[in-house]
């Protein structure tokens, strides 16, 4: 079955110009099937595929060129395909140059189960909301053995009396009043527009007393301007324990940068595993839209992966552009083809699965049937 066997309504006049980046490794492939759908919803996008990652930097010598931030510039949205950051050495993260540059200071995951997937935890519907900008990923690291972080060892023993061992390396993890309460006040927002009840701030406030604790005490003064909603307090440790055991008590998280990254890939586990999770990154007036996956390089060729994440993330962008009746659309198509469960990929029914592209093709399948029925 493809797509052209099947018609679908037209769309409205607006033009939405959307930066597109492929991604690197598996990225492209999955991208190309989110693509596809997002056109066969029938809103009217304009695309600009731009390049980062593993193939800019093979081909233009950065993995991140001017012409990438230049045209999110101009366009205001993107999709991203997941971009591959070397471990230990090499460059920084694409991904956190981007959330930075753009000031993409909240990163919001949804992590819904959908009805038909085999072991999904039932009934949970957790949105994780994560502190982008600041802690651990800020990217303040001091190399083992080098002159600053031998003065930086200096400054702890003479200020504060503690030792760092000398082959250390060290990394920062600043946490700022400013950006703990911009966060809790768009956590808060996001939870009264979205008809959430209750908020769980995570943090380890009794170990880390100035950063996390920091996190904790602006997230309760944010909490007087907001009666309505529930505000608890969790440790990490403590959250993911309940999230595994208890996860339906959860309705949204609201975590600084590094817990938010691990509990996120937690959270996606429950609900049917990474190709199941979508995200958006949002500054003020900017947004990106990814899969919380990574660019799974073993699987690069394979079609074996579950293109799902990458097409909810178009939905949340079909939302977030206005074409709410759209972004329902598919969101009802990708739910209809995995409660089926006869067209799904491996990571969905490993005895009887399909590939990458025959499931997408069955989503707009289903699309096309919602359509004609309008
Ligand atoms: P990964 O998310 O790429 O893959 C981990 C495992 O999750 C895979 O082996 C696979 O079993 C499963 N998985 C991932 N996506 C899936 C999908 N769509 N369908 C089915 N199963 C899926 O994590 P990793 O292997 O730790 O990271 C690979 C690279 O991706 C690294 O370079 C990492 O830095 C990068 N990364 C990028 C992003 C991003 O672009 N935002 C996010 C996370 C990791």
């Amino acid at each position: 079955m493809s797509s052209q066997e099947v018609s679908f309504p037209i769309g409205g006049n607006m033009v939405h110009n959307i930066t597109l980046i492929p991604g690197d490794e598996s990225g492209p492939e999955i991208m190309a099937e989110a693509k596809r759908c997002l056109d066969a919803t029938g809103v009217n996008i304009a695309w600009e595929v731009v390049d980062a990652g593993l193939g800019a930097l093979d081909e233009k010598g950065t993995p991140l060129p001017k012409e990438v931030l230049d045209s999110i510039e101009r366009n205001r949205v993107a999709l991203k395909g997941p971009l591959t950051t070397p471990s230990g050495g090499g460059y920084r993260s694409v991904n956190v140059q981007l959330r930075h540059h753009f000031n993409l200071y909240a990163n919001v995951r949804p992590c819904k189960t959908i009805k038909g997937i085999k072991g999904a935890v039932q009934g949970v519907d957790i949105v994780v909301i994560r502190e982008n900008t600041e802690d651990l990923y800020a990217g303040i690291e001091f190399k083992e053995g080098k002159e600053s972080t031998r003065k930086l060892i200096e400054l702890v023993r003479n200020y504060l009396g503690k030792e760092i061992a000398p082959d250390a390396g060290i990394t920062l993890k600043p946490l700022s009043r400013g950006a703990s309460r911009r966060i809790a006040h768009f956590a808060f927002n996001y939870a009264e527009d979205n008809k959430r009840k209750k908020i769980t701030v995570v943090t380890k406030a009794t170990i880390m007393k100035c950063t996390d604790g920091l996190f904790y005490e602006e997230t309760k003064k944010v909490a007087q301007v907001y009666p309505s909603l529930e505000l608890e307090h969790l440790l990490v440790d403590s959250a993911c324990f309940k999230l595994v055991s208890s996860p339906q008590q959860f309705d949204l998280v609201l975590t600084p940068n590094l817990y938010g990254d691990i509990i996120s890939d937690l959270c996606a586990a429950l609900v049917g595993g990474l190709g199941m999770a979508p995200a958006v990154n949002l500054g003020d007036g900017y947004a990106i839209f990814e899969a919380v996956h990574g660019s799974a390089p073993q699987f690069k060729g394979k079609q074996e992966l579950n293109p799902c994440a990458l097409i909810l993330s178009g939905t949340m962008m079909l939302d977030y552009l206005g074409e709410r009746e759209a972004a329902c659309r598919l969101q009802g198509a990708v739910e209809a083809v995995v409660k089926e469960g006869r067209y799904v990929t491996r990571d969905l029914n490993p005895r009887t699965y399909v590939s990458t592209r025959e499931m997408t093709d069955r989503i707009i399948y289903f699309l096309g049937k919602e359509g004609r029925h309008e």
